[in-house]
């Protein structure tokens, strides 16, 4: 199977993030410090300026009570090629244009699929309530989704629905 480098570079990266956080296990305050500071802030990779823009404002509105660790803007082809490596399984039913990888807490989104603002927010908040849940199971994710979305609508700048 032909994984591509982007994907074996991102496989690195989680390893190196997994290592990273099994060295850490000591109960210090600087490992608490660690923890509490990656709690609120994630890295966001290959969107355009005006998608990142638009994605951090939704993820403030909702304000989560599970952040991700990072999200990453993809193609198609590496979306699939990373759903592979993950060997991510979508039920019918939920389209799958973004999907989490909880054990590094990592959201994919397959940027040809990009729908606009009201689209990002819909299926981010479906991401994030797999994060919440900490379950991969969709309808968990779909539940806590919920409450999320209502966030977004009652902040009144998304017009979802
Ligand atoms: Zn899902």
């Amino acid at each position: 199977m032909k994984v591509g480098i982007w994907g074996a570079l991102i496989l690195l990266g989680l390893a190196q993030i997994n290592w990273a956080q099994t060295t850490n296990t000591t109960d210090s305050a600087d490992a608490k410090a660690a923890i509490s500071k990656s709690s609120t802030s994630y890295s966001v990779f290959g969107a355009r300026p005006e998608q990142e823009a638009i994605l951090r404002s939704q993820i403030q509105l909702m304000h989560p009570e599970a952040l991700p660790a990072r999200v990453l803007f993809v193609p198609h082809w590496k979306y699939v090629d990373n759903a592979r490596i993950f060997q991510l399984h979508v039920p019918a039913g939920y389209g799958s244009v973004m999907f989490t990888h909880l054990p590094s807490r990592t959201i994919f989104i397959d940027n040809d699929r990009y729908q606009g603002e009201k689209w990002l927010g819909y299926w981010m908040a479906h991401e994030l309530g797999h994060l919440k849940a900490n379950s991969a199971k969709e309808s968990d994710a779909e539940k806590a989704a919920h409450e999320l979305r209502r966030r977004l609508r009652d902040a009144g700048k998304q017009g979802l629905f």
